[in-house]
């Protein structure tokens, strides 16, 4: 039985008809192996069905005059048991700074909910070999001055920019060889062995080839995941 987890970020995707919909087919399954990120507005809807839940997002108070943002203690009482921090859509365009991705991964890990950390290359960064160089730079950013035992609750989304929403993809090779590489790089830096998921255009049609890559420990789904019968299928394919 394969033991890779699919996380889907759904992001301001879906209408609540669709999430209906969605839940009639999938709402049924309880596996540490799905996990669904929907789009705030509905958590409370999907909190209803057997699903284990994330946030796509998630502030660094408990609560306060900060308006727009939801809390890691009033998540937890939707069950929420992950929150995406610093994904490259928040990073670039509501300017997320490292600070705050910092603050983030610390309120999360003190409501005992585990923050998947985003990290990728530009299509630019790529072309000119400066992968691995700038994977280190964000860890470093955000990682240093945080507690060992802080790291080690962290999980960490490989998602080249250049891949999300773009059908193109990193070779299995580069995938393989850039998530040993953030392993190793945590290990040498922190002393921590952290789970490396990859994410970026990965669908029904390439996941069973990306699901032999051993190193990697699961999938960052966008785009593909607010359609749940291929969501489902992908499913099929890392549980088998
Ligand atoms: C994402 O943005 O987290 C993502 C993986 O998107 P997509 O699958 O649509 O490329």
């Amino acid at each position: 039985m394969g033991n890779k987890r699919i996380f889907a970020n759904q992001k301001m995707y879906m209408t609540k008809k669709e999430v209906d919909e969605f839940i009639k087919i999938l709402g049924s399954i309880h596996s540490e192996q799905l996990v669904i990120c929907p789009t705030a507005i509905y958590v409370e809807k999907f909190s209803q069905s057997k699903l284990i839940l994330g946030m796509q997002n998630i502030f660094y108070e408990d609560s306060g005059a900060y308006t727009g943002e939801i809390s890691p203690l009033q998540a937890k009482d939707y069950h929420i048991q992950y929150a995406i921090v610093g994904h490259s859509e928040r990073r670039n365009i509501l300017n997320e700074s490292n600070d705050m991705l910092k603050k983030k991964i610390q309120a999360c890990i003190a409501h005992n909910i585990t923050p998947i950390f985003c990290i990728g290359e530009t299509k630019e960064q790529y072309e000119m070999h400066k992968t691995n160089e700038i994977l280190k730079r964000q860890i470093i950013d955000v990682f240093q001055g945080l507690k060992i035992h802080d790291i080690s609750k962290i999980m960490i989304a490989y998602e080249p920019i250049w891949a999300i929403g773009t059908g193109f993809i990193p070779t299995e090779k580069e995938i393989k060889d850039t998530t040993q590489y953030i392993k190793n790089i945590v290990w040498q830096l922190f002393d921590v062995s952290i789970s490396v998921l990859y994410g970026g255009s990965v669908n029904e049609k390439n996941v069973q080839s990306l699901n032999q890559i051993d190193v990697v420990d699961g999938f960052l789904v966008g785009g593909a995941s607010t359609k749940p019968k291929e969501l489902l299928k992908m499913y099929e394919v890392v549980v088998s």
